[in-house]
């Protein structure tokens, strides 16, 4: 039997078995990945779960950690997508950086927690300072605060809560926090662009709304917000007597990382008394690049905005932040808990409970403060750079190949397109594509992703991998070709 010295950290024999356990488990992950040639194994959803369904998750005896690392590596890891190889550009889901990797070990093995001072002493003052020079780097002035969070979906649902808790004491002198939804809350709107991400809707949902009360407003031919069409919007709602308080602005919708035009829907929030809230998850990276940091301007003068560091930071899942303009406003969801940050505080110690819509929080902030460290900036912007170099030349193959069309000019590095030859109308474009996006997963020899652009299912490359290069994006492409021709074979075998 494994003595209790040995399971936990603290004296030589559980500091050796902790050094060996990671070693081991770092070994297994290299090994997993070194055996597969392809981003993924092809292997079908009902095959992972047959091999797992006779799996004892939890036996009587246990095997021991070799054992069961070895059944891991075996069942679980070289099975996995292989998010750090170049021809996996599905999602916004990204190979993760070494030294992340390296916090993400020393995060765990620390286990701090962010919810009050006492259970993260460093760890609190280093989100702290994360979070000021976050603020800083989105060109927020001193004011600004915010908070780490599991990613864009927590940032969003945070953002519109803060929003909804704002308005409703503004415009209805209603403390929500207090009192619950206004009278007046059937006839709050949200508003984004018809290319935002589906947690608005979501966020609106928990948020005793209904996802109804989000109003999307059309694009451009870019897939940006048309400011025109949202003035009409906000015209319209004012003549049905409806209460716009919200104003969400996208900066790298998912789809086609297109951004919208920020500065003039700053305008709009401002004339209209409405929170502008940024969803920068994709895009955020941006600020990094002297480059390209103009293709966000206007987000300083968003009430909040969150940035995902587990998609164009490269960090491992989950790491996210929501930052304010004006940080005073976390009081609109103020929380008091006499174990975790009573109000007669002994210690002058901040406790950022209050701040987050979670209780007890990982300590992600160490992440991106170790790789920015490591790494710099201008290190850090040149990955993010050469990949949206590269969505431009992957592009412009696309443009140059008869049996493709491209459907978006790259303003981030998602380039989504067809396969589409000469001759095949819409509908049959539609069915192709998925059918090749299925065969492909299938083969296992390339993942890309899928989506609707107008109703027709299109095929989308996600170049998040600085390496990808020009010659893996025209080996996915003939790929899409090779699996397009078998499957218009096959038609043809089965009419003929
Ligand atoms: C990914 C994404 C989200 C959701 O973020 P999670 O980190 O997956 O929770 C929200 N908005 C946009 C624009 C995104 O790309």
């Amino acid at each position: 039997m494994t003595s209790a010295d040995e399971l936990f950290l603290g004296t030589d024999a559980g500091n050796d078995a902790y050094r060996e356990a990671v070693e081991r488990a770092s070994e297994a992950v290299v090994e997993a990945f070194a055996e597969n040639a392809t981003p993924y194994s092809g292997e079908s959803s009902a095959s992972h779960a047959d091999r797992l369904s006779a799996v004892e998750c939890l036996p009587d005896e246990g095997q021991g950690l070799d054992a069961t690392l070895n059944g891991v590596a075996d069942r679980v890891l070289s099975r996995s997508v292989g998010v750090s190889d170049p021809k996996c550009v599905a999602h916004l889901h990204c190979p993760p950086l070494v030294p992340a990797l390296a916090a993400e070990t020393a995060l765990a093995a620390t286990n701090q927690s962010l919810d009050s001072w006492d259970q993260s002493p460093a760890a609190t003052h280093v989100e702290r300072r994360m979070v000021e020079q976050l603020c800083e780097l989105f060109g927020y002035g001193p004011g600004g605060d915010g908070v780490f969070t599991s990613g864009g979906t927590q940032s969003n649902f945070q953002a519109l809560l803060l929003a909804r808790n704002w308005f409703a004491r503004e415009r209805y002198g209603r403390r929500v926090k207090e009192t619950g939804l206004p009278h007046r809350a059937k006839a709050m709107r949200i508003l984004c662009s018809e290319a935002a991400h589906f947690t608005a809707e979501q966020a609106a949902a928990h948020l005793g709304l209904g996802e109804n009360a989000v109003v999307t407003v059309p694009t451009d031919d870019g897939y940006r917000m048309d400011p025109d069409a949202l003035d009409a919007t906000l015209a319209d709602l004012r003549e049905r007597d409806e209460d716009p308080f919200a104003l969400v602005g996208t900066a790298g919708t998912t789809d086609f990382g297109s951004i919208d035009p920020l500065d003039a829907l700053a305008d709009r929030a401002a004339e209209h008394g409405l929170w502008f809230h940024v969803d920068a998850a994709y895009g955020g990276a941006l600020a990094l690049s002297p480059t390209h940091r103009e293709k966000l301007a206007g987000i300083e003068r968003a009430d909040s905005l969150a940035v995902d560091f587990h998609k164009l930071f490269y960090q491992p899942i989950s790491c996210g932040a929501l930052l304010l303009g004006d940080g005073d406003r976390f009081d609109l969801i103020e929380r008091s808990a006499e174990y975790l940050n009573p109000e007669e505080g002994d210690l002058d110690a901040p406790n950022l409970v209050s701040k987050s819509v979670q209780t007890t929080r990982r300590f992600d902030a160490l992440k991106p403060y170790v790789t920015f460290r490591a790494l710099g900036r201008e290190r850090l912007a040149e990955l993010v750079e050469s990949t949206l170099d590269l969505a431009d030349d992957a592009a412009a193959m696309l443009a140059d190949a008869p049996d493709f069309e491209v459907l978006n000019d790259p303003t981030l590095n998602a380039v989504v397109f067809r396969y589409r030859p000469e001759g095949v109308g819409d509908e049959r474009a539609g069915r192709l594509n998925a059918a090749i996006r299925e065969a492909l997963l299938r083969s296992g020899d390339a993942v890309v992703g899928r989506t609707e652009v107008e109703g027709t299912t299109s095929l989308k490359l996600t170049l998040l991998n600085p390496k990808t290069t020009v010659g893996d994006v025209g080996d996915v492409l003939d790929a899409v070709r090779n699996r397009a021709r078998t499957i218009t074979a096959a038609e043809a075998t089965l009419q003929g």
